[in-house]
């Protein structure tokens, strides 16, 4: 019998305070798990590998919208740029030119987020405060025609401490408003905050999440053997 994925999706819905959008991670489940989802109106899925994406993009509803969530190495972003929505975690000036290329390919202009590196854990991925500073500065999105700055994306700490958790949103929510008032007070578009997984959403929306990234609290635990 399937996973309650209804019942589950709701639960997550239900507790989402007015404003606050749900990126349903399906990342390694199968494509009925997705329409389960789909049919109760969910219409964001995130994914985070191209070739699992490009298989299910194809072969499901057109107006999904697709978020690519992981790591995005700039050879498969040829892949998805004909249709995906938003790429959550840009993390290089190289990334985000290849987006651009790509988008404008296309004929698109493609949503992008910056990815912070705020988690003390070495081997996430994500731009540190002051290379985003950095990056920002530099003023070469400027001339992006095909990609738009709408936000941030961080991942906290995988820690038990929800008093850690809770600051490293924190320092996310604070760097965001430094960002936004210094570069994109006149852009209604820069505006997400995409941070909250399955463990830490509630508290990730108490410090200013605009996006939560739900993936086991709605379809349940991933199998990785497939
Ligand atoms: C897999 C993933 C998620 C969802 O994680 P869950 O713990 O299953 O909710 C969110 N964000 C990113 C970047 C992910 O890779």
């Amino acid at each position: 019998m399937m996973y309650d994925v209804k019942g589950c999706l709701h639960r997550v819905l239900n507790s989402l305070p007015e404003g606050v959008r749900l990126v349903a991670v399906s990342k390694f489940h199968p494509e009925e798990y997705v329409m389960a989802a789909y049919d109760e109106g969910q219409r964001i899925f995130g994914e985070s590998h191209e070739q699992e994406l490009s298989r299910k993009a194809a072969a499901l509803p057109a107006d999904i919208e697709w978020h690519f969530i992981g790591h995005l190495q700039t050879n498969k972003v040829k892949y998805i740029a004909p249709y995906i929505n938003m790429v959550e975690a840009v993390d290089s000036i190289r990334l985000l030119r290849e987006i651009e290329k790509q988008a404008a390919r296309h004929d698109r202009c493609i949503d992008v987020l910056l990815e912070l590196h705020i988690a003390e854990e070495t081997t996430k991925y994500g731009l540190t405060l002051d290379e985003c500073r950095q990056l920002l500065a530099d003023g070469e999105w400027r001339t992006m025609a095909h990609v738009r700055l709408c936000g941030l994306m961080m991942m906290a700490s995988n820690v038990d401490d929800e008093q850690q958790i809770a600051s490293e949103f924190e320092t996310a929510a604070r760097f965001f408003d430094e960002v936004k008032a210094q570069y994109f007070a006149d852009a209604p578009y820069f505006r997400e905050r995409s941070w909250g997984m399955s463990d830490d959403y509630p508290l990730a929306v108490q410090h200013g999440s605009t996006m939560v990234r739900v993936g086991t609290a709605i379809f349940g635990p991933r199998v990785y053997s497939n």
